[in-house]
């Protein structure tokens, strides 16, 4: 094993540190350690800061941001297979998902590039008004200054490329405190940024204890905006903590599909099979619960339950493996014991519910209900709920009945159903004859209601990242 481990260091104005602490990572599947990183905790979190603010003092012109971010997206191009290995082996995902990721992380970077070169204020229209009139005006559009950025283990290096690459892109410098579970990928995307050229301070890494370090970005006024995704019960209470700064929150879901009996069952069950189980369900978008109109709902299971039961368990090192391991044990009881509430309150298990080895198979559960917390909660792991409707008003309705709103999807081959549908599920974002959880690195990605109060995707994350600033000429 120690030849294989992993270790690496914290970044902070540009060097790389030890503390004399180390926390070790462990795969989730073997429960091997697979490496380690120094523990940092308030002081370093402070030097981190004190970097980032100097590093701002000196700004990176976009041509330079966009150079750094383009040599990024090339870098992680090059050592494609060990990044996907890396974040194989911390987060225990299915090696062909850690290639997706890899690849969708290059993605990021060549679009927040396209961002940082074209960021632009605009003019203001100032002879619309009498008071205008003989005046020019227009907006610059600054950085906001230094950014806090916290990342979740589910998609440890596409998520952290969300917080880093517009970051950089807006010409902010970072202090980014990564799962500690996963900070591997992270502190590899580090070592590819410095590669790349980026100056000492611009980027700083910190692994430590969460509430440790999450105070000191709370705390401290230089930090003027925080990035954080994760789970809602951090994040709303960070955004509390924090009422002075930008508090950009991208948090869970209880993932609704609806399929229509108009719909193409056959391409639903498929694509429905595939998103409710990768990465054993652990993603925010993953489907949870899906409605199907009443007289196609025999046919749908017929069709979805033995794509469920096709799905290849075990290894995630493994090239066929399609769900792997959840993060931890703890994870695994939790969401055990929500299955097994929903089968004591009359849910019927269609399929999984059981362990194979330490592995939760893939579980459909038929009738439980909205009340249940397999249904309203977020599972977060390899369980789905499927249920029959009369209505599309009913569908909908029951589709919008939980606190979160990240996004819904819909199957049909109405335009007009698929449209109504659009307009009505109170979602960030709805997909028609998709899985509910496509995401494309580009797309406005974010939630309302408990789901969050942002949108990423570079160019929304650069907005979210930067202030406008009026400039008034007298003519
Ligand atoms: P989490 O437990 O909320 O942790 C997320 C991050 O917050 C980690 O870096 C964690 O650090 C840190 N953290 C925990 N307590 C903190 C505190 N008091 N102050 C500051 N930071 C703190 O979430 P998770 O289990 O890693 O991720 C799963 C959740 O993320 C799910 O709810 C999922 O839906 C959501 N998610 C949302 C999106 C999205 O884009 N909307 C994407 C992916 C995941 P430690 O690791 O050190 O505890």
């Amino acid at each position: 094993m120690a030849a294989t481990l992993n270790e690496r260091k914290l970044l902070i104005a540009g060097e790389w540190i030890e503390t004399g602490d180390w926390i070790e990572v462990r795969s989730p599947y073997s429960g091997e350690v697979v490496g380690r990183v120094p523990k940092a905790g308030a002081n370093e979190a402070r030097r981190a800061i004190d970097a980032a603010e100097k590093a701002m003092r000196d700004p990176l012109p976009a041509h330079k941001r966009a150079e750094i971010l383009v040599r990024v997206a090339g870098y992680l191009g090059r050592r494609h297979e060990e990044v996907a290995q890396t974040i194989s082996a911390e987060a225990g995902k299915p090696l062909k998902a850690a290639r997706v990721e890899v690849s969708r992380a290059m993605s990021t970077y060549t679009m927040s590039a396209v961002q940082a070169r074209t960021l632009a204020g605009e003019m203001v229209p100032m002879d619309a008004s009498q008071a205008g009139a003989g005046k020019l005006a227009f907006t610059l559009r600054l950085p906001v200054g230094v950014v806090g950025a916290i990342s979740p283990f589910n998609f440890p290096l596409n998520l952290v490329a969300h917080k880093l690459a517009p970051a950089l892109a807006a010409g902010c410098a970072v202090v980014l405190k990564p799962a500690s579970q996963t900070p591997l990928s992270a502190l590899l995307l580090a070592e590819l940024e410095t590669e790349a050229g980026l100056p000492p301070g611009w980027l700083n890494v910190l692994v430590g204890p969460a509430s440790e370090l999450g105070d000191v970005l709370v705390e401290d006024e230089r930090v003027r905006a925080i990035t954080f995704t994760g789970s809602g019960e951090v994040g709303w209470r960070l955004a509390e903590r924090a009422p002075r700064k930008r508090v950009n929150l991208e948090l869970g879901n209880a993932t609704p599909a609806i399929v229509e009996a108009d719909a193409d069952l056959e391409a639903a069950a498929m694509k429905l099979a595939a998103n409710a189980f990768s990465f054993a369900g652990q993603s925010c978008i993953s489907v949870q619960r899906i409605y199907v109109a009443r007289a196609a709902y025999d046919e749908l299971l017929a069709r979805f339950l033995p794509k469920v039961e096709a799905l290849v368990l075990g290894d995630p090192a493994n090239e066929v493996t399609d769900v792997g391991p959840l993060i931890d044990r703890e994870s695994r009881a939790r969401i055990l014991e929500w299955v097994e509430e929903a089968r004591a309150a009359g849910a019927e298990v269609l399929t999984g519910g059981t362990l194979e080895g330490e592995l939760l198979r893939p579980t459909v559960l038929a009738n439980a209900g909205l009340e249940l917390r397999v249904s309203c909660e977020e599972v977060f792991g390899p369980v789905c709920t499927v249920s029959a409707y009369d209505t599309l008003d009913e569908a909908i309705e029951l589709a919008n009945g939980t606190r979160y709103g990240l996004q819904a999807g819909i199957f049909t081959s109405s335009l007009e159903t698929a449209l109504s549908a659009a307009q009505r599920l109170d979602f960030g974002g709805v997909t028609i004859n998709e899985a509910p959880t496509f995401r494309a690195d580009q797309m406005p990605y974010g939630g309302v209601k408990d789901s969050g109060n942002t949108r990423e995707g570079p160019p929304w994350a650069v907005r979210e990242l930067t202030e406008e600033r009026l400039v008034v000429i007298e003519l």
